[in-house]
């Protein structure tokens, strides 16, 4: 696990880095340094030819979707949606798409106007949040107007995103129209089942012990969904770094409420964490996934860390194993 990460880390470090100095200059990708799908051209397979952002959407699309579409992703395990840019190969991807699906809530802020562009020019392009009512969500407290981006946290309001794709794809494919609809009810019916064990589970921690601290504020719907008090120690984007007044105060508020674990990211570098958790004498509790699943096919006692039910029990389990 501690390899797999160093490995992940230094993968997105030389990825962003690849990216930032060759964005302008040439067309090499993301997935030639190493990583990503082969690109796919549209209409070759004569699926529906969707292009994603991050893994937790194109879990959504490959539901709704089944056999009738063919995914291609932007960003995948381990990438940082906030700090991502677009390389001139991801436009292309997005340029073959037939329809785009993306979080929105501007989650993926430095996508925002290539997406924009693409909508205007008579493209399909949906954010799946979209449609959820503004009561429902969390101010992100760091910008005025903005809404905090991680829903896929509270499975319930993730639940609501799946009409957004059934829509999106039966407008773009009348023919699988039935299909969409159909497999967008299964999907509910699944998260509907995960919910359920997503309580159970919590509930087997007391309320007093439901104190979560991670690297950034990813986990506020969470904490509402399942009770917990959460504390990031950078903020709802990771673009701010944390100040060494911040790392005091947390170092200060852990010690106060004896909080036994504190809990590394999978698309945030660890290393302030690690340092906080060595200050304040408590262990690292695991290896959260914040903004980004695992790779698909990764196995993890009988769960796909890669699919959007096994990110979400490998978090809880992560996390009452270690807050017990
Ligand atoms: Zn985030």
């Amino acid at each position: 696990m501690h390899l797999e990460f160093i490995n992940q880390w230094f993968r997105n470090g030389f990825v962003a880095a690849y990216v930032a100095t060759f964005f302008l200059a040439c067309s090499q990708s993301a997935e030639e340094a190493g990583k990503g799908d082969p690109m796919v051209s549209a209409g070759d397979s004569g699926k529906l030819q969707v292009t994603t952002t991050v893994n937790m959407v194109s879990d959504l699309v490959r539901q709704v979707g089944g056999d009738h579409v063919e995914v291609t992703e932007i960003m995948g395990p381990g990438v940082d949606p906030h700090l991502y840019k677009a390389s001139a190969n991801d436009v292309t991807k997005l340029q073959n798409a037939e329809i785009i699906f993306y979080v929105g809530l501007l989650l993926e802020g430095k996508m925002e106007e290539v997406l924009g562009k693409l909508k205007d020019g008579g493209k399909p392009v949906y954010a799946v949040t979209q449609d959820l009512q503004k009561t429902k969500l969390l101010d992100s407290g760091e910008y005025e107007d903005h809404f905090d981006p991680h829903v896929w946290f509270e499975v319930p309001l993730w639940k609501e995103t799946i009409d957004v794709v059934v829509a999106g794809l039966s407008k773009a494919d009348p023919d699988h129209k039935a299909d969409y609809e159909a497999n967008g009810k299964a999907a509910k019916e699944k998260m509907e089942d995960l919910q359920m064990w997503a309580t159970e589970k919590v509930n087997e921690l007391p309320v007093e012990k439901r104190l979560l601290v991670t690297s950034h504020d990813a986990y506020n719907y969470f904490g509402r969904a399942y009770g917990f008090k959460v504390v990031g120690l950078q903020g709802i984007s990771t673009v701010s770094e944390a100040g060494l007044a911040d790392r005091t105060k947390l170092v200060d508020f852990i010690k106060e409420q004896k909080v036994k674990s504190i809990f590394v990211e999978t698309t945030v570098n660890p290393d302030a964490i690690k340092a906080i958790a060595t200050d304040a004498e408590v262990t690292i509790g695991g290896e959260l996934f914040s903004d980004a699943m695992g790779e698909l096919g990764q196995m993890e006692g009988g769960l796909d860390l890669g699919t959007y039910e096994g990110m979400i029990k490998h978090n809880i389990s992560t996390i009452v194993n270690a807050l017990r």
